[in-house]
């Protein structure tokens, strides 16, 4: 398939990589001049559209998003399809994805988990959000880029599913910290608590999978310094859109919100960088 990438950053790239890998003809655009082996690099949104019957995106956020599709949406080819894996605002995603109906595109919303080892190793997990003509066109290139997709429902759905999972997973981090701290103070081994915690019903992916405490439960960051994994500013962005996405439909997501400024307060104090698993050491500072 002849497909176009506009965003070749720290997933971008690897994606897009994949995609020559499997054999597609890839042209890549990135403001930053990035260049990717085997993909072509081209100097414009307009360029890479040309000739495209698919169109990858991967921006940092919603008001970059629109204002590449203001580009995008009039350059690309009749009947090519518009897929943004991006982690943006709701309305954003719902926004572009109206401009391209408008101009008898096909589109979708498919922000991504797994992170930079998830996009380099082909295993990402796709969130997409919009038609079913637009979900089949896509399979294929999720299956390269990704070993699961789920369709969530219509533009916006899989924005939706993606900071509802991440909120869920900051609380149920943070819990997790909050259960390895107080064990602490109370003298109870950290090996001890994870045996009951893993196999009782306190068990959670933060606990089980991706234990904060190192040495405890499989390898994960905690074993290597905190590095990410998944940085807490990155769980901070997505924190930030859930909240503000509660708020415009007046959900109450009190933990949620309580989980945007403790992350808030982390990255204030120059831990951004470090794993979001390491909120453990903010707790076990606190007096
Ligand atoms: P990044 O900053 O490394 O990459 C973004 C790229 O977009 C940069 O190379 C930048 O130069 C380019 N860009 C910015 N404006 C542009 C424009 N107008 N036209 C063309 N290119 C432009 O970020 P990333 O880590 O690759 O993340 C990309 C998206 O994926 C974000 O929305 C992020 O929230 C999401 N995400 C990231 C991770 C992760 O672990 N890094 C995991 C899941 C989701």
């Amino acid at each position: 398939m002849n497909i176009a990438f506009i965003g070749l950053g720290n997933m971008g790239a690897p994606m897009a990589a994949n995609l020559v890998a499997a054999g597609h003809s890839v042209k890549g655009f990135d403001v930053a001049g990035v260049s990717v082996e085997g993909v072509q690099s081209v100097d414009s949104i307009a360029a890479a559209a040309v000739g495209a019957e698919l169109v990858i995106s991967m921006l940092p956020n919603g008001a970059i998003l629109r204002s590449v599709y203001a580009e995008l949406v009039p350059a690309a080819e009749v009947g090519a399809c518009l897929l943004d894996c991006s982690t943006v605002d709701v309305q954003s995603a719902r926004d572009v994805q109206q401009l391209a109906a408008n101009a008898g595109l096909l589109s979708l919303d498919a922000p991504v988990s797994g992170g930079i080892g998830g996009a380099a190793g082909g295993t990402l997990t796709f969130m997409a959000g919009g038609s079913d003509a637009a979900f089949t066109f896509a399979k294929p290139l999720f299956d390269v880029m990704g070993q699961k997709a789920v369709h969530c429902g219509e533009a916006g759905a899989g924005q939706s599913a993606k900071i509802c999972n991440n909120m869920l997973l900051a609380v149920s981090m943070i819990g997790s910290c909050e259960a390895i701290n107080l064990a602490d103070k109370l003298g109870l081994d950290r090996q001890k608590l994870f045996d009951v915690v893993s196999t009782s019903s306190g068990y959670c992916w933060s606990m089980n999978a991706y234990c904060p405490a190192p040495g405890v439960g499989p390898q994960s960051p905690a074993d290597n310094d905190y590095q990410p994994g998944f940085a807490a500013v990155l769980m901070l962005k997505d924190l930030g859109l859930s909240q503000q996405a509660a708020e415009q439909v007046s959900a109450d997501t009190p933990l949620g919100a309580h989980a945007t400024e403790l992350y808030q307060k982390m990255v204030d104090e120059g831990q951004g960088d470090k794993d979001f698993s390491a909120m453990l050491l903010r707790l076990a500072q606190q007096a």
